[in-house]
């Protein structure tokens, strides 16, 4: 079937996500999937009993606008705890169906026509497309290989009176990088006497590596006031697949927030809230997965040392780099595309997260995945 009729696309540039073009090229090669980040192992069984119960209790209709009020009371007292912040659950927080969404919609209740937003680059795949469909334009800083430090004078020069929003990323997909307290001191300063918000993509917050503290901005007063944190309950609970995640922000920008999650979605899925709102009370689930992952990564690290790959550090999230300019001098899809043909084990090229796509000959690989699979993979690796 074909429409005859002249659409003009909005996103002409876009194409598929490289996240389902290879997952869909794994499963087509029965490669191993290193590639999309999700575990391939399952999330806890008493968290499936409690969605189950919810269901049985009949609590299967639309979930009020902001999210089941019990859920974000209980979001407030664990951002308090951890992070010394208190955000009112009626004003200042709000369920979303998960971290994308509540990206999309941050973007577009502050960015408008001719706004510009300052994004640091490599980056999520949905920041860009989010900005451009609301009509603003992305100002890049691009974060220098292999360590990946923002120089914060730099950034602040592309601050204009145009600036209406500032994207940052800790732990950072795809490159493991995290910014420490005096990364936000200095974002907090150069941001000082100007109107510009923060969104914050803290999505991998319990997933941090070597006892270093995540820095969210909430532990920052002066940068908490100004800024909208992303987070998702699909990579702390292992969930990716249920698309819960939430936003905490002042109450003005909630407001605004709201305006317009309540009209891309409304509301997120119900019997999962209520099933979040009891599950959040055993702590040991978040505060133990950076422990869990750090094993994976380790475990991951020590099966391809010695390979023609090198290990790029990596200090949260669950993506290992690997640089691989000894074997091949491939552009890095190419060769992501070849690995998983040839050798089979997809991955992520990196220079995809960049606009003028940059690259270092680096791949990512996802370590979310139990040991047996990451055997498997190394075991492959080590022969390329
Ligand atoms: N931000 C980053 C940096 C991510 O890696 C992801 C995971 N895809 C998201 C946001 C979105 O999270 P969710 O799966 O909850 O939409
Ligand atoms: N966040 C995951 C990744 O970076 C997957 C995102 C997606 O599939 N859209 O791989």
């Amino acid at each position: 079937m074909n429409f005859s009729g002249a659409i003009k696309s909005k996103l002409p540039g876009v194409g598929t996500t490289i996240f389902s073009i290879m997952t869909a090229h794994a499963n087509e090669q029965k490669a191993i999937n290193l590639a999309q980040g999700f575990p391939d192992f399952n999330c806890n069984p008493d968290l499936v009993k409690l969605v189950n119960s919810a269901m049985k209790k009949g609590l299967n209709q639309y979930a009020p606008m902001p999210g089941v009020l019990s859920l974000r009371e209980k979001i407030a007292a664990k951002t308090e705890d951890l992070y010394g912040a208190i955000y009112n659950p009626e004003t200042e927080i709000t369920i979303t169906p998960g971290g994308t969404h509540a990206l999309y919609a941050a973007i577009s209740a502050i960015v408008g026509e001719g706004d510009e937003v300052i994004v640091l680059e490599p980056c999520y795949d949905s920041y860009i497309p989010a900005i451009e469909l609301n009509g603003g334009r992305p100002i890049f800083y691009e974060l220098k290989y292999p360590d990946f430090k923002v120089d914060w004078n730099e950034v602040k020069k592309l601050i204009n009176f145009k600036t209406r929003m500032v994207i940052i990323n800790t732990p950072h997909n795809p490159t493991g990088a995290v910014l420490e307290a005096d990364d936000m001191l200095q974002l907090q300063k150069i941001l000082d006497n100007t109107d510009v918000v923060v969104l914050s993509d803290e999505v991998y917050e319990h997933i941090i590596f070597d006892n270093v503290q995540h820095q969210s901005v909430a532990r920052f007063p002066k940068l908490a006031e100004r800024s909208i944190i992303v987070s998702s309950f699909g990579k702390t609970y292992h969930t990716t697949g249920w698309k819960m995640g939430y936003v905490l922000a002042p109450a003005d920008i909630t407001k605004e927030f709201r305006k317009v999650h309540q009209f891309i979605a409304f509301s997120a899925n119900t019997p999962i809230q209520h099933a979040l709102a009891e599950f959040i009370d055993q702590k040991q689930h978040y505060l133990e997965l950076s422990a869990f992952y750090q094993e994976k990564r380790d475990y991951f690290q020590k099966l391809v040392a010695g390979s023609n790959f090198k290990i790029l550090p990596c200090k949260g999230s669950y993506f290992q780099m690997l640089n691989y300019a000894k074997i091949t001098q491939e552009r890095d899809i190419d060769f992501a595309i070849r690995l998983t043909k040839e050798f089979k084990v997809a991955s992520i090229p990196t220079s995809v997260f960049y606009k003028m796509k940059t690259d270092n000959n680096v791949l990512r690989f996802c370590f979310a995945k139990s040991n047996e699979t990451l055997e498997k993979a190394a075991e492959k690796l080590m022969k390329v």
